[in-house]
């Protein structure tokens, strides 16, 4: 990111945390934010960095690896761009193959998540930064990016393991995010604007998928197994 970029994210940054904080303190501004507020608030003052730990994950379910900082940006949302959005993805390659992308500097693109046909959950990418997956840059700063490992036209790659774990990520997702489960907030990469790509394709079963992250959202949280 060059220069005049970080200024004019800078002042968009100011400009939406004034307006995440609300009410008569986003009319004062941030500079005057309520002591006891600056208190509870302290990584949202200009400048300050949420604490982030190495190999951190936003999904309990999911095993770390890190993408190159090539292919994505450093961010802090919700506090500068609000999340209210998911972007289904199609690989056409295996998970070793999007793990590899998305780890090389040159790719320019990578996603959040990748879910494998196995059901297991790769995060390269945290959630509070935009990753570039969308291939428009507001898509990508309100949205979190998962790919699926398959071939649009395999429906065979759809796995009842891959819909299963990937529903209950999106479940996850939207919780966090308070995103409506609905087709207007998990989307496809061919839903968005501009996009020449196909993904997920016509085998993607959205109603299926809607369903299951419905019932994941409702569903009571797991227990660790007893040991006893
Ligand atoms: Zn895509």
């Amino acid at each position: 990111m060059g220069a005049r970029q970080a200024a004019r994210d800078g002042d968009r940054r100011i400009g939406r945390r004034a307006l995440l904080v609300g009410g008569a303190v986003a009319v004062a501004g941030t500079a005057v934010l309520a002591r006891d507020e600056l208190g509870r608030l302290w990584w949202r003052a200009p400048g300050v960095v949420k604490p982030r730990k190495e190999g951190e994950v936003d999904y309990a379910g999911a095993r770390w690896v890190a993408a190159s900082d090539a292919n994505w940006r450093r961010a802090d949302r919700p506090d500068d761009y609000g999340i209210d959005m998911v972007v289904v993805h199609v690989t056409q390659g295996s998970f070793a193959g999007a793990v590899r992308a998305f780890q090389n500097p040159a790719h320019q693109a990578a996603t959040h998540y990748i879910v494998g046909r196995d059901g297991r959950v790769t995060q390269m990418i945290r959630e509070l930064d935009v990753a570039y997956h969308a291939g428009n840059r507001s898509y990508n700063e309100r949205s979190i990016g998962i790919e699926h490992e398959g071939f649009v036209d395999r429906p065979e790659d759809f796995t009842d393991a891959m819909y299963t774990a990937s529903a209950r990520l999106t479940a996850g997702i939207c919780a966090r995010y308070g995103i409506p489960l609905d087709r207007e907030h998990i989307i496809g990469h061919v839903e968005v604007p501009g996009t020449d790509h196909t993904d997920p394709g016509p085998h993607w079963d959205w109603d299926r998928y809607l369903r299951l992250v419905r019932r994941a959202a409702t569903a009571p949280v797991r227990a660790a197994p007893d040991p006893a």
